[in-house]
């Protein structure tokens, strides 16, 4: 199929398609930019650009002191709802069909506690909550998106397996929403749905672009990796690609509930790090967090940045070593997949600029010459990792694919 467009390039089913995703990359454009970038002829742009115009998926955009137009998404055409549930809190956000929040809800949950039906009825209730005070109609929704803190079937939208999440394995997510929602609705990892966010708004703009190949890694109480190739989420044949927290690191017998030695996620996770923390601060080999934890205050990752910002040497080599495992393993896919951007997101970004900087000097220390040649790894300066964002941006890829488009005109047409 895909032979087949490319051999026709003026192929009617995809060709809005491949015009709308070139204004959404990198619009406002002007119509000869489109020709230029897709390689159509002039008349066939102009004609779907006026077909995708009359439809209302685009709108002019005439730049201060110009004449010509230029060509944008229509971007309160409609709205999608990007939802990014965590381990113990839920967030709904309302957004344009940019991906950018109109509005947003939030509150705390408890997956180890609450069935999926309370958590995802509480999804529901703040979107339509959203929808009632933006004064939007159902009829304008275009999809909703949900991240899982668990692996996903991505094709059938069910969480499998989670490892905390007691009830949700096999839990059929997309369809509970869809029939809320009436819409199509797209399930996938919590770390793809971050990467995403990066792609279209976050580290990767400016460094890789749209088009371009990146990892995201999620460090916090677990750890994941999202894969961004040519600018597509890579979800492997199951749906597992980038599970790195149950990579194991030479040497190490720490045991991880998984039942195997050495996990990444057992070593360096969150958990890992404020249990070693806590014990530091019992045995008293850190003076700053035996204080701290006197003093009433609770164990978290910013207050070992904090011991460690202030020369604390357990608190500076919990945050080192840390990062040094998480680099050892980052090393390994930088000299088999060569990226060009590793951003770093996650609770454990909290440690500071010191565990960004163990991380980096890991993954150059064991990598080749060549591979880590111009890397950049970067913290995510996302709020919240970009959770939301990422679920919408999710939805748009999906509904504005290059063979839905011309449905969608179809549709509304
Ligand atoms: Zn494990």
């Amino acid at each position: 199929m895909l032979e087949l467009e490319e051999k026709d390039p003026a192929n009617q089913s995809t060709t809005p398609g491949r015009i709308f995703k070139i204004i959404r990359d990198s619009g406002p454009l002007y119509a000869n930019d489109i020709v230029r970038r897709s390689g159509l002829a002039k008349s066939t742009v102009s004609a779907y650009v006026d077909k995708l115009l009359s439809v209302g998926l685009l709108r002019e955009d005439i730049p201060e002191g110009g004449k010509r137009r230029k060509l944008k998404v229509a971007e309160s055409a409609g709205y999608v709802v990007g939802i990014a549930l965590g381990q113990s809190h839920l967030d709904v956000a309302l957004c344009d069909l940019e991906a950018e929040t109109i509005d947003s809800r939030c509150c705390p949950v408890s997956l180890l506690r609450e069935s999926p039906e309370e958590v995802l009825g509480k999804a529901v209730a703040f979107a339509r909550e959203l929808e009632e005070s933006a004064g939007l109609g159902p009829q304008a929704l275009f999809g909703v998106g949900i991240g899982l803190p668990s692996p996903v079937d991505y094709a059938n939208g069910v969480p499998v397996n989670p490892p905390v999440m007691p009830g949700w394995d096999r839990y059929p997510v997309a369809s509970f929403l869809a029939q809320e929602f009436t819409c199509p609705v797209f399930v996938d990892n919590d770390v793809n749905v971050m990467a995403l966010a990066e792609r279209d708004k976050g580290a990767a703009t400016g460094i890789v672009g749209r088009r371009g190949s990146f990892i995201l890694v999620k460090a916090g109480t677990g750890i994941g990796a999202g894969l961004v190739i040519d600018g597509e989420i890579y979800r492997g044949a199951k749906g597992a690609a980038g599970d790195i927290g149950h990579i194991g690191i030479d040497g190490d017998e720490t045991l991880c509930p998984c039942g195997n030695r050495g996990c990444l996620e057992a070593v360096a996770g969150g958990r890992a790090l404020l249990a070693r923390a806590e014990a530091a601060a019992g045995s008293g080999r850190s003076p700053f967090l035996a204080a701290e934890l006197a003093a009433g205050s609770p164990i978290a990752p910013a207050l070992v940045a904090k011991g460690a910002a202030s020369g604390d040497e357990e608190c500076i080599r919990l945050v080192i070593s840390s990062g040094a495992s998480i680099g050892d393993i980052l090393a390994k896919l930088v000299n088999f997949f060569n990226p060009s951007l590793i951003v770093v997101s996650g609770g454990l970004t909290g440690l500071g600029e010191r565990f960004i900087a163990s991380i980096r000097e890991s993954i150059y220390r064991r990598s080749t010459p060549l591979a880590a040649a111009d890397l950049v790894v970067k913290k995510s300066a996302l709020p919240g990792g970009g959770g939301t964002t990422g679920a919408a941006i999710l939805v748009l890829d999906e509904v504005f694919s290059h063979r839905n488009v011309g449905r969608l005109m179809r549709g509304l047409a």
